[in-house]
């Protein structure tokens, strides 16, 4: 069991999961423990020989129930590719099943929010290369969703409608724009190339989202990942988190967004989290968020 400790100083819980020292690190191809079992073969995680896409408990979770979840989503049975080279109907589904374990997830009494997320790429920490997310249920309300109901408070209302309006009325940052749907480098973004994709309608969560807005979330989250990868010409590594509402009883509002923390800020250079990211909480970046959009809008062009 992990333990949970709040630390005084910065008013955040800390959590220790120490079985996860212990898992797997960057298995040899022919022992990926997100393969289906192959007839004969060794088994995975995924007692099938064949799936579409699997969902299950975290072998070393960070949460557990009755303190919450951690689950794995494997988005394909095929070891190579990404989320980017997924067919578009898999992609499509894979907003369902995320709507399913928000549902499921967000039900449960000890989850108070749910996170889909996924980590691409050794840069962020990945330890498998099979295509895959997770999804953790926190049994608190973490940080930053309770800095984005801070900032309803501040902005008078939803913050991610106010903040999509003024970036269709300025215009340069915006990626995509698709009926329902936004691709954004916010105007102060933290990262070089990170990008924000909204639901154009209010929706708290992706329960509330109509099947053509789903599509079109699958799709321009597609078109974005393979403007990344086509930017340096490489697998571009991003930390992908869904935030909606909270779960818990207290809070129930939010607006779906999908936001991206890649690390890269050249084809080479990563940025570090350094003194004053980590000591006073201030991003510096070198680069200016209009120049990164003009950058992506081409290579989302050029992938497409
Ligand atoms: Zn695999
Ligand atoms: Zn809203
Ligand atoms: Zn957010």
């Amino acid at each position: 069991m992990s333990e949970l400790r709040f630390n005084e100083l910065r008013g955040e819980q800390v959590v220790y999961a120490i079985d996860r020292q212990d898992r797997t690190f960057l298995p040899a191809r022919e022992h990926c423990p997100l393969d289906p079992t192959r007839p004969g073969g060794p088994p995975t995680e995924i007692p099938l020989p064949a799936f579409q896409i699997a969902v299950f408990d975290n072998r070393f979770p960070a949460f557990e129930a009755p303190g919450g979840a951690a689950e794995v989503v494997v988005y394909t049975d095929r070891h190579d590719g990404s989320f980017a080279t997924l067919s578009a109907e898999r992609a499509e589904a894979l907003m369902w099943v995320w709507r399913h374990r928000y549902l499921e997830l967000g039900a449960r009494p000890d989850v108070d929010y749910v996170m889909i997320f996924e980590n691409r790429g050794v840069e962020v920490g990945v330890t498998l290369h099979h295509p895959h997310g997770q999804i953790y249920g926190y049994p608190f309300l973490p940080p930053v969703p309770a800095l984005e109901l801070a900032a309803d408070e501040r902005l008078g209302g939803c913050a991610p409608c106010a903040l999509l309006a003024r970036e269709l009325d300025a215009g340069e940052r915006v990626l995509i724009e698709r009926d329902s749907v936004v691709a954004y480098v916010p105007h102060a973004a933290r990262w070089a190339y990170e990008a924000h994709v909204v639901m154009r309608e209010h929706r708290a969560s992706l329960l509330d989202c109509r099947p053509q807005e789903l599509l079109e979330l699958s799709q321009v989250l597609q078109a974005l990942v393979r403007g990344y990868d086509a930017l340096f010409d490489r697998p571009f590594p991003y930390v992908m988190v869904v935030h909606q509402a909270p779960t818990s009883a207290q809070a129930r509002r939010g607006h779906v967004h999908v936001e991206f923390y890649p690390p890269l800020r050249t084809a080479e250079k990563l940025k570090f989290l350094a003194g004053s990211e980590q000591g006073a909480g201030t991003f510096i970046s070198d680069t200016l968020p209009e120049q990164s959009a003009v950058a992506l809008r081409e290579a989302i062009a050029r992938a497409a």
